[in-house]
């Protein structure tokens, strides 16, 4: 019908059209007939504007079919550059769909992304992590801590975690901004208390003295119960130089 895709009529002028189909009312019967013309207008309105609304796909978390106003555009993994439309009948279902798991989505306040939590896309791993003030995606966890160090998560550190994330193999991504590996501290093999200690320890006195640190994860799980963690290190003579 080619309805979709223009603007569907106004009740007003689908009224405008009843009337002017119509012979005129007999005398007495002006008003009645008034009514009946505006109600009908009203019911043809809704029912276009129904059908207008939608879409050839299907409702994510019922089945039927979605409507346009409903679609949510969101992100696989942080790291995707392209965002994915999600279709609903309404925003109910929207929001019943998207927080609830296994494919739950967050707000990631910094880059202002609706993102999956966990993904099989990118392994199952925690795609966000809960700093102080904020739950944040790994992308933007990632700017802070090469930008910042582990300064914003010394509270962790002070409870015995060890908070870092996993970058490319080789640790690419620190290198480039200006990171070099802590000697004695490179695939450091934290498996006991004391090791940990000592991981952290460094960590911490490294920040008291005004450096950048970093841990990347080379096996750990997050926190840090155990596995193989490389320690890295920006020196910034003379304050910040970029
Ligand atoms: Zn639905
Ligand atoms: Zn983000």
């Amino acid at each position: 019908m080619g309805i979709s895709g223009r603007e569907i009529p106004s009740a007003e002028q689908l009224y405008e059209t009843i009337l002017g189909r119509q012979s005129r009312p007999l005398p007495g019967l002006e008003e009645v007939t008034d009514l009946r013309a505006r109600n009908r207008a009203a019911r043809i309105h809704c029912y276009l504007a129904e059908r207008a609304s939608r879409l050839d796909e299907e409702c994510l978390e019922c089945g039927r079919k979605a409507r346009k106003g409903h679609t949510r555009s969101v992100f696989a993994t942080p790291w995707d550059e392209d965002e994915t439309d999600k279709y609903f009948c309404s925003e109910e279902h929207a929001d019943e769909y998207l927080y609830t798991p296994p494919y739950a989505y967050f707000h990631c306040d910094p880059c202002g992304r609706m993102i999956c939590e966990q993904n099989p896309k990118n392994g199952w791993h925690l795609q966000y992590r809960d700093t102080d003030d904020a739950r944040i995606c790994l992308a933007c966890y990632q700017d802070r801590l090469l930008a910042e160090g582990l300064e914003f998560e010394r509270g962790k550190l002070e409870k015995g975690q060890i908070p870092g994330m996993y970058f490319s193999w080789g640790n690419p991504e620190p290198k480039q901004a200006g990171y070099t590996e802590v000697p004695g501290f490179e695939d450091f093999y934290v498996n006991s208390e004391q090791k940990r200690e000592r991981f952290i320890g460094e960590v911490l006195a490294r920040l008291d003295s005004g450096e950048k640190v970093i841990a990347c994860y080379e096996s750990l799980a997050i926190g840090g119960s155990e596995g193989y963690a490389t320690m890295m290190v920006k020196n910034e003579p003379g304050g910040d130089e970029e």
